[in-house]
C-alpha cells in the first residue's frame, strides 16, 4: 500500500503545479507547458524552485527513483 501511495504521488506531479517533482539530474528546466519562458533550477542543495510557476523540486538518487517506480 506504501508503494502504491508513493507512485500515485510521483505521477501526481508531474501533471499537478503544487506537487513536488523528483529528478535525479542536478539541473532540471521548467517552462510550465510554455506558460512561462524556459527556465533552468540548480537542484545542487537537493531542491529548488521554479521563480515563474512556483513548481518544487527535488533531488533524489537514481536508485531511489527506480525503487519508487518498480513496485
Ligand atoms: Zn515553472
Amino acid at each position: 500500500m506504501d508503494g502504491l501511495f508513493t507512485i500515485s504521488s510521483f505521477l501526481r506531479g508531474i501533471n499537478m503545479r503544487n506537487d513536488i517533482i523528483k529528478a535525479t539530474e542536478e539541473i532540471v528546466s521548467c517552462s510550465d507547458n510554455g506558460q512561462h519562458p524556459l527556465v533552468y533550477i540548480s537542484l545542487k542543495q537537493g531542491s529548488g524552485q521554479c521563480q515563474y510557476c512556483g513548481q518544487k523540486f527535488v533531488r533524489v538518487s537514481a536508485e531511489e527513483l527506480s525503487e519508487k517506480l518498480a513496485v
